[in-house]
């Protein structure tokens, strides 16, 4: 504990979309298979984003990082247990476990079994296993542990295996929306005092209306 509680993947946050989302009806037409997570492009499109860095959305450990079919370079992050604890609280249903899984990756930097920080470089935006897509980030929220290289066949089985990405999203309500995390380190971890939470060093996580407000500290309280 001790370092950021939330970085968005790609930074800033203004210069990216997301090209397709959570069980999108035109991926499915166009891939034959239900989406599982959300496809993020920088706005300058093409392959401009090629190599482009990705950072990590919540602290975790490493769980999974290499190639696989369909997937390319992936890196799967078991998210930590007390921000597993906030987002349920946040989402208001129980989750069985959270992972982060980015894939498509040009390189990866990190190891199995290494512990990352929110804002972390993991690695670089890539094309896919044999570069069969335009460069673009995957990013899904498995809920329970699953295979590194899963890839269901249904949207049933999306729908009780990933949290949709927006949802997460929602879950956190930003303070500073268009760059939330300007440089690095900026949450500290929160415990619960009652309905609000606590944060030492200065950031602060507060819960209203059933959201969590997270809002950044310039510098080292
Ligand atoms: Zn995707």
């Amino acid at each position: 504990m001790g370092g950021p509680i939330f970085a968005w993947p790609v930074r800033p946050k203004a210069n990216s979309y997301v090209a397709a989302g959570y069980l999108d009806p035109a991926y499915a037409r166009s891939m034959g298979v239900p989406h599982t997570g959300e496809d993020w492009n920088l706005r300058t499109g093409g392959d401009s984003d090629l190599g482009y860095p990705v950072q990590a959305v919540f602290p975790g450990t490493v769980v999974a990082a290499g190639w696989y079919r369909v997937w390319g370079n992936l890196v799967v992050v078991r998210v930590d247990p007390w921000v597993q604890e906030l987002l349920q609280k946040a989402l208001g249903e129980p989750l069985e476990d959270l992972y982060v899984r980015y894939g498509h990756l040009h390189h990866t930097v990190v190891t199995q079994g290494q512990q990352v920080d929110a804002g972390e470089c993991i690695g670089s935006i890539g094309k896919g296993d044999g570069g069969r897509y335009m460069a673009h980030l995957h990013i899904d929220f498995p809920r329970m542990r699953i295979p590194p290289d899963a890839y269901p066949r249904t949207e049933a089985q999306v729908r009780a295996q990933y949290l949709d990405p927006a949802r997460v999203w929602g879950a956190l309500s930003f303070a500073d929306r268009p760059n939330l995390l300007p440089s690095g380190r900026l949450y500290a971890p929160v415990r619960y005092i009652g309905k609000d939470l606590e944060a030492p060093r200065g950031a602060w996580v507060r819960r209203v209306e059933e959201r969590l407000w997270v809002r950044p500290v310039s510098e080292e309280a």
